[in-house]
């Protein structure tokens, strides 16, 4: 077993993508991508520096002041985003960022930036990297892709009860409206949209316990690097 594969999660804003990605990524000891969470980085840092979205120049300019990288936190056991060398793992968890970031990912400029990146640390394969275009766009050859989907309002409630734990105050009608905000940015835009590739396969999580939609992934990865190997 010693090909390794890329592995490919797309799909809808808190569907559980990442969850399902990190678990994958320690069974098979492959390493996990959150491509959100590098999105999130530049929308920070764009809210931050008060970059307008529509200055690209600005914005070409500021790309080029941006580093980011992962690094692993053994007292979570989880890689947390780092910009410019400052962890901001929390910070681009917060609604302020939520709401702006579909809208930072929307931009050509920003794409080809992370995308190469994304490119780049799949060179040697061993990854499970989730986002919206992992299968289309950066790793079209992927060897197994995955698209996850889930009934709206159990997306909602999945939210609400993780996002409660950091603040208190939240509501679901919140949660709804900047789910709503982000699924059509990101399936209507002109730069890779969010959709299926013809060759992932689809996953609908709905009904599904945690350890099930695991099980059900695990068998696919283990199929395909058999595949890979054979
Ligand atoms: O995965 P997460 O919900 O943290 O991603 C935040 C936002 O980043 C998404 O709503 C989407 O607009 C953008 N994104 C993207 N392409 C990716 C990953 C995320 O456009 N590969």
């Amino acid at each position: 077993m010693s090909n390794k594969i890329i592995i490919a999660i797309d799909g809808y804003s808190s569907c559980g993508k990442s969850t399902l990605a990190k678990a994958l990524a320690a069974k098979l000891e492959y390493v996990f991508i959150d491509t959100g969470a590098m999105y999130r980085a530049v929308a920070l840092y764009f809210l931050r520096n008060k970059i307008a979205f529509d200055d690209s120049a600005a914005i070409v300019a500021a790309l080029t002041k941006i580093t980011l990288n992962f690094s692993y936190n053994a007292a979570t056991l989880k890689s947390d985003m780092m910009l410019n060398n400052e962890n901001v793992e929390a910070e681009i968890r917060e609604m302020a960022v939520s709401q702006k970031v579909s809208e930072v990912a929307a931009i050509g400029e920003v794409r080809d930036f992370a995308v190469a990146q994304q490119q780049a640390m799949g060179t040697q394969k061993g990854i499970v990297m989730d986002g919206r275009d992992i299968g289309t766009v950066v790793f079209p050859n992927a060897a197994l892709k995955i698209f996850v989907t889930a009934d709206p309002a159990i997306r909602v409630e999945r939210r609400f009860l993780e996002l409660r734990l950091t603040n208190p105050t939240i509501s679901k009608e919140e949660i709804t409206a900047n789910l709503q905000h982000r699924d059509l940015l990101d399936t209507t835009r002109e730069r890779s949209p969010l959709r299926q590739a013809a060759d992932a396969k689809l996953l609908d999580n709905s009904t599904m316990t945690r350890e099930e939609q695991f099980a059900l992934a695990l068998q696919w990865a283990l199929d395909k690097i058999k595949e890979a190997n054979g």
